[in-house]
């Protein structure tokens, strides 16, 4: 199937209830540029060098997502143009955002990262820790959180996803509750974005069921 065939299913299938992220890390400008042309206005890339080099060669009205792990000394990089950081995981990274975000006199959007997931190989904050991690980012005023993001296990158990999501939700809804600014919950992928609708995400990020399998 086409990328904008399956653009629009997903469209269809999501209606208003989230925003599309496209994710096209390791796709090429051809590919984006398809996507772009059919309407598709938000993407999201996990590596900092690749981001800036697509973002340089493309229309200036797409809209730029850091889904990955991110590294400090990278941050200056994405400063200038990045729409949403959803990887805030640590303070020492909040606090270089800030940084960079006041040289560019920007206020940069951001999620914080949720670990709700065993798997070693997941980045995020631990649930216990979220508290006083949310608590400590007061004195960021160019830092702007609007909501968090997770990843669930990669794992066929439907009730194994559907719990780490239910995890997310709480906290997600308790912060919405206290906090105006909170309204992005970037939860569900290629595989798991229907589990994620139905525990209330409103922003998927696919990238595999727009663009066909990786080759990683
Ligand atoms: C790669 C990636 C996605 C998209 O994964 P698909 O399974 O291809 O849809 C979503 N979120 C993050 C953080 C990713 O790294």
């Amino acid at each position: 199937m086409s990328i904008e065939q399956q653009i629009s299913n997903i469209k269809n299938e999501i209606l208003d209830k989230a925003d599309l992220i496209a994710v096209s890390k390791t796709r090429t400008i051809k590919e984006i540029k398809e996507a772009y042309n059919y309407g598709q206005l938000k993407f999201g890339e996990n590596r900092v060098q690749e981001i800036v080099d697509k973002q340089s060669k493309l229309p200036d009205d797409i809209e730029w997502h850091m889904i990955g792990h991110l590294q400090k000394n990278k941050v200056k990089y994405i400063a200038r143009f990045i729409n949403l950081i959803h990887s805030l995981d640590r303070i020492s990274l909040a606090k270089e955002i800030d940084k960079q975000a006041k040289k560019e006199e920007r206020i940069i959007n951001c999620l914080i990262q949720i670990k709700i997931s065993k798997e070693d190989s997941k980045f995020g904050l631990k649930i216990e820790d979220f508290r006083h991690f949310y608590k400590s980012l007061g004195t960021y005023e160019n830092i702007n959180i609007i909501g968090l993001m997770g990843m669930a296990t990669f794992t066929n158990d439907i009730e194994l996803i559907d719990k780490e999501f239910k995890m997310i939700k709480r906290i997600y809804d308790e912060m919405a509750s206290i906090d105006p600014k909170f309204k992005v919950l970037s939860i569900g992928m290629s595989d798991d974005y229907n589990i994620a609708l139905k525990n209330g995400s409103n922003m998927i990020r696919i990238g595999s069921k727009i663009f066909g399998k990786r080759n990683y």
